[in-house]
């Protein structure tokens, strides 16, 4: 593996910011620029660049992620209106490289649509 990821980073306590969920796989910090009220970040400890990366292997983890993302959010009170979102690659804004879900909360969201 090349250099070590930003978020890598702050799980080692290279660079600071509070790590509010651990557990063996993941864990959740807050965004540091937040696009919405609850900004939330969950990454997988396993650096996969893009979610594209990811392979048949990663299916059990993948599937760890959507599970904490449903407890995390119920944690920090957005249990019943949350959007999760992944950027996939440059040209769909991802700017860290190492595969992460936003969990999105109390922002006003468009009804029955994609609208953000
Ligand atoms: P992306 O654009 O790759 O989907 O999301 C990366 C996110 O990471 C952005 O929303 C950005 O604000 C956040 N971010 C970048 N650097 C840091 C950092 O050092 N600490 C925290 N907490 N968030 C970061």
């Amino acid at each position: 593996m090349s250099e070590k990821s930003i978020f890598s980073r702050i799980l080692d306590g290279e660079i600071p910011s509070d790590i509010l969920y651990e557990d063996d796989l993941c864990f959740v910090i807050k965004d540091i620029a937040p696009k919405a009220p609850t900004h939330l970040l969950l990454i997988p400890k396993q650096e996969i660049p893009r979610l594209s990366d990811a392979s048949e292997e990663d299916q059990a983890l993948l599937g760890h992620l959507m599970l904490v993302a449903g407890k995390v959010a119920e944690a920090a009170g957005i249990g019943d209106a949350f959007r999760l979102i992944v950027n996939n690659g440059e040209g769909a804004g991802q700017t860290v490289f190492h595969l992460h879900l936003h969990i999105l909360g109390n922002m006003k969201m468009a009804e029955g649509s994609l609208g953000f």
